[in-house]
């Protein structure tokens, strides 16, 4: 259960189905694969439901928003389906399946109201995630999401600005502004003005203890002159843009009614580089849209090279029911679609291998999150581009001491998908 789920619902989480009163999934239903996981689940907790018949099943997110009352007929153990925009409601809703006895469905869009009864922000550690706007209104033809989750909406910026104080006085340091398209964030003020994502960004790097910021996800639309002057003049604006770009070939571009042209993403990214020089650029790619040729393809691998794009997430084509895409035929055969990915893939892990290693021997300012996973006595933290680094506790010191600091790091070691470095001195700048 996610954190939001689980304050939420003022329950206790666990990760073991077969000890729960009550079992949630949260889905996605961007792509095919990510549907049919949830079908086989919910087949896993009808047998536990055989045996605890008071055991309540709950599915929520974007499948549960697409498929309402549908849901209940195909899958009858499920007792409730909450979508992204009425999370809030679950704890009404459970006491309603459990009065009543029968199944309750609410994906309805009530909009503001989210956000205005979500719990109260509570840090886990050092970084935090920050709802600040839901859905999209972009409807780029390949795209579930302006359905399941409605039109943009943003939060108002006196409720973010309020949620970042708590999470700072929780001792956050790093927080990640969120949304489907966060970048058209237009959050209004008590006055009625509305706020831009690059304004939001300089009043959060102004709250005292908050010392990193990142936003995802982006849309290049929306990636404007504005953004490029925070990445100018805000130095705790991460290192790092996450922008998807989905294809290299104007033609897709065009098919995906995306808005812009590769070339205008291309000066976009050569733009920011000129006040960030050696930022990491990432990316979403779709392979095998319909109608796609080995020349459209092509022009993805070249827009890759030529931006040096790093680690970033690639997908193969999913038609999605109702998306203007779906109805496009598409005689592209499977294998070739594979082909692609498997080779775009490819040119992206070399891009972050050499990324990687040219960080050997510098010195690289990290935020210690946690005990490394595979080795008690290492810590881990996040360079600014989003890369994990490992490096031995530094000799008498508490390990609990470093733990939401700021640390430099010398990068001894490249790994495949992580750092390792060893600990040169504090880089926190507010002591
Ligand atoms: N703001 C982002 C953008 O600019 O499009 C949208 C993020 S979307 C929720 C996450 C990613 O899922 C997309 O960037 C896209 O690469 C992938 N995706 C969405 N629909 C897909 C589909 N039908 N098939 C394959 N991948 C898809």
């Amino acid at each position: 259960m996610g954190d939001v789920l689980a304050s939420t619902l003022h329950m206790q989480a666990t990760d073991n189905p077969a000890e729960a009163d009550v079992l949630l999934v949260n889905t996605c239903s961007v792509r095919e694969k990510a549907e049919s996981k949830v079908f086989s689940l919910l087949g896993e907790w009808r047998l536990l439901k055989e045996q605890h018949p008071h055991l309540i099943i709950g599915v929520g997110g974007c499948v549960a928003s697409q498929e309402g009352e549908t849901l209940v007929r195909a899958a009858p153990q499920v007792d409730l389906v909450f979508g992204p925009q009425t999370v809030h409601r679950l704890p009404e809703m459970i006491a309603d399946v459990r009065r009543q006895g029968r199944s309750v469905v609410d994906v309805s869009f009530p909009e503001i109201e989210k956000f205005d009864s979500l719990p109260a922000p509570r840090a886990e550690g050092p970084t935090a995630f920050l709802s600040i706007m839901e859905g999209c209104s972009k409807y780029c033809s390949f795209c579930v999401v302006p359905y399941t989750r409605g039109d943009e909406i943003s939060r108002p910026f006196e409720s973010v600005m309020r949620e970042v104080h708590e999470l700072a006085a929780q001792g956050v340091r790093e927080i990640t502004l969120l949304g489907q398209n966060v970048n058209a964030y237009a959050g209004p003020m008590d006055d009625g003005v509305c706020v831009d994502l690059a304004t939001l960004i300089h009043h959060v790097a102004a709250v005292q203890g908050v010392e990193r910021i990142r936003f995802t996800t982006s849309h290049p639309l929306e990636f404007d002159d504005s953004l490029i002057e925070a990445y100018a003049n805000v130095p705790k604006l991460a290192n790092h843009l996450h922008l998807p770009v989905q294809s290299g070939s104007d033609r897709v571009l065009a098919a995906m009614k995306r808005g812009y042209t590769a070339l205008e993403f291309k000066a976009r990214i050569r733009q920011l580089r000129q006040v960030r020089p050696d930022i990491s650029v990432t990316s979403d790619f779709i392979v095998g849209f319909p109608g796609e040729t080995d020349r459209d393809h092509e022009a993805t691998m070249r827009l890759v090279r030529e931006l040096d794009i790093d680690q970033s997430f690639s997908f193969l084509y999913s038609r999605r029911p109702g998306t203007p895409a779906a109805g496009l035929s598409d005689d592209v055969p499977h294998a070739e679609k594979q082909a692609r990915l498997a080779a775009l893939q490819q040119l992206l892990e070399d891009n972050a291998t050499r990324r990687n290693q040219s960080m050997v021997g510098s010195r690289q300012r990290i935020l210690v999150e946690r005990t490394s996973r595979k080795d008690e006595r290492e810590l881990a933290g996040r360079t600014e581009d989003n890369r994990w680094v490992n490096f031995p506790i530094p000799a008498g010191v508490d390990p609990q001491q470093l733990l939401g600091r700021f640390l430099e790091v010398e990068i001894t070691e490249a790994k495949r998908h992580s750092l390792r470095g060893r600990c040169v001195g504090a880089a926190d700048t507010d002591g």
